[in-house]
């Protein structure tokens, strides 16, 4: 497809300097490639005349032949309009315009037959039809198949420059009609053949000019395929290119450390898939190759007792582990924890986030470069160049999401030889989704929750309920539970919402007047959010309100209920882990969703969802379908490997499936894809992060 890929735009028939311009800024076509890739959004079928007399305003998009009978101008200033009777001798319509009125006035005339296409509305007890397509029969007949009809994305400045959808359509068509070669083929025709999928030439006019629904369905699904199957291949091949040449530390000895952990200070019976998933990484660690896999497991579901075990596997081995976490709350909640179930083992654990004093920093680096420090927690402030590690084996990075590929690939670069990597992440991520983002690491899952919890009830209060609520909370309260309140704080720096906040605060202060209440916020100085913290943890206060701080990874068993204020600002996944922060002990916990009465469409639904279920995984899916891959939390950093132009990741699962195993069965054959019959195989991948790099530096 080389030439085709070097053919600029500008000298195609029709488009010329100015056109080509529009079409590179607006759509990123610079090439006949990029125009041929340009693929519809839709399409409308346009075979159909209706008579006038069948139509009703309920139909969408519809078409019809006739002539006009009467054309004038109506009204003054914003409200000038065009007004025309359109007529087929089984009734009338009235068609509008309040543009361009001009050149359709131009453009209409009483004596040819015209084809009218655009969705029927009542106005003042008639059909009409604002801003239609109109094109005189004879012309329609020679230009647009009458069949089904792409439709382009174009923006205002390309439609107001004479690039709308239907330009686009018929710079396609010359496109096509002046190539004369056939484009090249970027599958191997092995699997053309096995999989009996249609050539790329016959999908790409197609998916531009299908005349009928079957016919456009194999089209897609021999580009689907294609664009699924490379993100595969892709990632695969990547696999094992590192998994050839990384070496990884053999952890090959159980030792003291976990046996004694296991046998003495174990605090409960671990749950089957905790163990299951411990047995994974081991087998990983033990093997020669590096690990890298990704933990996933609901909130709640006891990731951090796995990764301190699995720490433990590295120091067994003589080697150190590091644990980084999103946030400095979570680090020294972490930090804690881990700290106290080691004690017993005399081990040396580290705490180092951005707020540890220089003296204290001083003695941890040293430590660390002598090899006297076993366990490092922290934060960002672990990836600093200045931390450097005499033996490191392992690194755990919790809760994904807020890391970048970037910062993860700085960590390994700490030893000569790349570290284990554990990542872990509470944000469920649905599989497809999964397979393609982190389709590279190695996938363990703790599906399963200690034993004893009880499913978290939620429920959705409009705003008027708050006395119900404060009833309920100073039950809850006085049944000796303890009650997070969280605002949306999303830009820490958002005066409105802080307003919000302490508003809040004051409320609870004011309708609380018996129990201890602690503000916790982003903007607080570490030590007063540490003092709130604690209060709280220390079961002190019996209220925090706080902001999305409180997010990720908080653990107090007590508290039993969260009340999230104007839930209709977060997310589906943010919701999610909000609620996780209770029902982590053995009491009935709640969540109640507040919001205003007016919502929109979409947000009732999240609400419905949250309400329906406490499946993080199911949510996971619920918030792919509703937002798109792109905008789910966690996706944005790490990214896509390429660019999606057709498929999509929540419909088309099972040709995702199928691009899997399809990759999965070649690089069985050629791990490294050296065999000559797969040339056509790295070359388009070659070609795909080619592309990549470009469009990143546009953008
Ligand atoms: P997350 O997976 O969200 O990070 P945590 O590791 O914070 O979950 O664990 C949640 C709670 O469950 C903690 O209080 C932890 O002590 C407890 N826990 C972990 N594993 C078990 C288990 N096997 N049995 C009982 N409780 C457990
Ligand atoms: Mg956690």
């Amino acid at each position: 497809m080389s030439e085709l890929a070097t053919l600029n735009i500008m000298y195609l028939s029709g488009v010329g300097p100015k056109k080509a311009e529009l079409l590179k800024q607006e759509a990123k076509i610079a090439s006949y490639e990029d125009l041929i890739y340009y693929f519809p959004y839709k399409y409308v079928d346009r075979s159909r005349i209706y008579a006038i007399r069948e139509v009703d305003a309920s139909m969408q998009h519809i078409q019809l032949k006739g002539r006009f009978t009467s054309l004038k101008t109506i009204g003054e200033g914003r409200t000038k309009r065009l007004s025309a009777t359109f007529s087929d001798g089984t009734g009338t319509v009235e068609l509008v315009w309040f543009k361009g009125l001009k050149y359709v006035q131009g453009s209409i005339n009483g004596d040819s037959t015209f084809i009218v296409f655009g969705k029927p509305s009542v106005f003042n007890g008639g059909i009409s039809i604002v801003h239609p397509e109109i094109e005189r029969f004879d012309e329609a007949k020679a230009n647009v198949k009458m069949g089904l009809q792409a439709h382009y994305n174009t923006s205002e400045k390309m439609k107001s420059n004479f690039l709308n959808s239907r330009v686009i359509g018929k710079l396609i068509q010359t496109l096509f009609a002046s190539w004369k070669g056939k484009i090249p083929e970027t599958l191997p025709s092995s699997i053309i053949d096995k999989y009996r999928l249609m050539i790329l030439n016959d999908a790409l006019r197609i998916i531009h000019l299908p005349s009928n629904n079957q016919e456009l369905e194999k089209a897609r699904f021999r580009l689907k395929f294609e664009e699924l199957f490379y993100i595969q291949l892709n990632i695969l091949r990547l696999r094992n290119q590192r998994t050839y040449n990384i070496k990884g530390h053999v952890f090959g000895t159980v030792g003291g450390y976990l046996n004694t952990f296991y046998a003495e200070h174990l605090p409960f019976e671990l749950t089957n898939a905790q163990k299951r998933v411990i047995r994974e990484m081991r087998h990983d660690m033990g093997s020669g190759k590096q690990m890298n896999r990704l933990l996933q497991g609901d909130v709640g579901s006891g990731k951090t007792l796995v990764a301190l075990m699995v720490m433990l596997i590295a120091l067994d081995n003589h080697y150190q582990a590091c644990l980084m976490a999103p946030t400095e709350i979570l680090a020294t909640q972490h930090y804690e924890t881990i700290s106290k179930q080691v004690e017993p083992l005399g081990i040396h654990v580290a705490l180092l986030t951005g707020s540890t004093k220089k003296t204290e920093r001083d003695r941890i680096h040293q430590s660390l470069r002598n090899g006297e420090m076993q366990i490092l927690i922290g934060t960002h402030a672990l990836i600093e160049d200045t931390v450097i590690f005499e033996k490191l084996g392992l690194v755990v990075i919790d809760e994904q999401h807020r890391f970048g590929v970037e910062q993860r690939a700085r960590l390994w670069r700490k030893n000569p030889n790349p570290p284990h990597v554990l990542v872990m992440t509470a944000t469920p991520i649905p599989r497809t989704l999964a397979m393609t983002v982190y389709g590279d690491l190695e996938v363990s899952v703790i599906d399963e929750l200690p034993p004893g919890r009880k499913p978290i009830q939620t429920v959705h209060y409009f705003h008027n309920r708050r006395n119900q609520l404060n009833r309920f909370l100073r039950d809850e309260i006085q049944k000796g539970r303890q009650v997070y309140v969280v605002y949306p704080l999303i830009d820490e720096s958002e005066k409105m919402d802080f307003k919000n906040l302490s508003e809040g605060y004051e409320y609870m202060q004011k309708s609380f007047p018996e129990s201890r209440i602690v503000m916790v916020h982003g903007r607080m100085k570490p030590s007063e959010k540490d003092a709130a913290m604690h209060e709280f943890a220390a079961g002190n206060a019996q209220i925090m309100v706080a902001t999305t701080v409180i997010e990720v990874g908080v653990n107090v068993p007590n508290a039993s209920v969260m009340v999230i204020e104007s839930a209709e600002r977060f997310g589906l996944s943010q919701l999610h882990q909000l609620r996780g922060r209770v029902g982590r002990g053995a009491e009935q916990s709640f969540c109640i969703l507040m919001t205003d009465f007016k919502l929109a469409e979409e947000t009732r639904k999240r609400m419905e969802i949250m309400v329906r279920t406490t499946d993080g995984f199911e949510i996971a899916e619920a918030d792919m379908k509703m937002r798109g891959p792109g905008d789910l939390e966690g996706t944005q950093q790490s990214g896509l490997p390429f660019e999606l132009k057709i498929s999509n990741l929540s419909r088309d699962s099972q040709i995702l499936q199928m691009g899997r195993k399809v990759a999965e069965d070649i690089l069985e054959d050629d791990p490294l894809l050296e065999k000559p019959e797969n040339y056509i195989l790295t070359k388009q991948l070659t070609k795909l992060a080619r592309a990549k790099i470009n469009w990143s530096m546009i953008s």
